[in-house]
């Protein structure tokens, strides 16, 4: 070995080393998983103010061939770090929207709107427009019933550029929710610039919210501004029926959270009573 190499091999600690090493096998695991087709789709149902289901998030699951189920928490962020995320984006979008389209013939389903969660790389790529447009051409999937999660992350960049981009999806008739609402630094600032049609009350204010004072107050003033910004706002991560009837007693009308349905594969939705729970 040479000296430089010797150097370097002992500039990373052996937990650096370690962490290294499950990142690219990590990276390689994904890449075959997505050649594999082992991931999959659940579905998380939203609600109205009376219990309706209205629709559904789609969120992403691995099916590894020997660990089970594995989140997206354990991949999502070395698979955006990797751009392989391009790449399960594009399989994201066109499963949600075979999903939606089978939805949308069904009696019982017919008007769900199907949300799914979009990287700041993924909306970053210059076609990325086009991919909605020809995700829903190929699986026929009505636009108005397609809903697209973004959060501020993807705003930063270059924010003209991305406002250009919502409003070339809102004019395919694309619904645009803003995820994770309130725990970023700038909302106030880019809200009123962004065409969006939603935004998510971040689970960690319903969490606390029944012993903590500025989580309601956070919650109420987020009720207030979709108020007047004419938007819709969807209360995430509702566990309980307390959280649920303070929730509406503030005005929230929509909801998603384990109290009305975990994420779960999409038949168990297309099972749910069509008049509630
Ligand atoms: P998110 O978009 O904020 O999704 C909500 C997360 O909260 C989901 O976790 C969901 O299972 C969980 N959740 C729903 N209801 C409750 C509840 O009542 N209590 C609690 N404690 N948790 C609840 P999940 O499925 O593990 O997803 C984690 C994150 O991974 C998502 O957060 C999203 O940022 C990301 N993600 C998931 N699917 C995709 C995807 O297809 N593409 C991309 N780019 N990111 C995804
Ligand atoms: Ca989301
Ligand atoms: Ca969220
Ligand atoms: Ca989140």
């Amino acid at each position: 070995k040479s000296a430089a190499g010797r150097r370097r091999v002992r500039f990373f600690e052996p937990q650096a080393q370690e962490v290294v090493r499950r990142y690219l096998n990590l990276h390689a695991d994904l890449l075959r998983a997505l050649e594999r087709g082992e991931f999959v789709l659940h579905y998380q149902p939203q609600v109205d103010g009376s219990g309706r289901v209205r629709g559904a998030e789609a969120l992403i699951r691995w099916q590894h061939p020997e660990e089970g189920l594995v989140g997206p928490a354990e991949f999502i962020p070395v698979a955006e770090r990797s751009g392989l995320i391009i790449g399960v984006g594009e399989w994201v979008l066109d499963s949600a929207c075979r999903q939606l389209a089978q939805w949308a013939a069904l009696p019982t389903s017919c008007d769900w709107v199907v949300a799914l969660n979009v990287s700041a790389r993924q909306f970053a790529q210059a076609d990325f427009v086009d991919q909605v447009r020809n995700a829903l051409l190929r699986s026929g999937a009505p636009a108005r019933q397609l809903k697209l999660e973004l959060t501020e992350g993807l705003l930063v960049d270059d924010i003209d550029d991305a406002v250009l981009r919502m409003n070339a999806l809102r004019q395919m008739g694309v619904g645009l929710a803003l995820d994770d609402f309130g725990t970023g630094y700038s909302s106030l600032r880019y809200l009123k610039r962004l065409p969006l049609s939603q935004v998510k009350i971040d689970q960690s204010f319903v969490r606390d919210m029944l012993n903590n004072g500025n989580d309601v107050a956070i919650i109420r003033s987020i009720l207030s501004l979709g108020e007047s910004f004419g938007l819709e706002v969807i209360a995430e991560g509702v566990e309980t029926a307390d959280q649920h009837a303070f929730l509406q007693e503030l005005g929230c009308a929509a909801f998603q959270g384990y109290l009305f349905g975990r994420p779960q594969p999409a038949a168990g939705l297309t099972s749910l009573s069509p008049n509630g729970i």
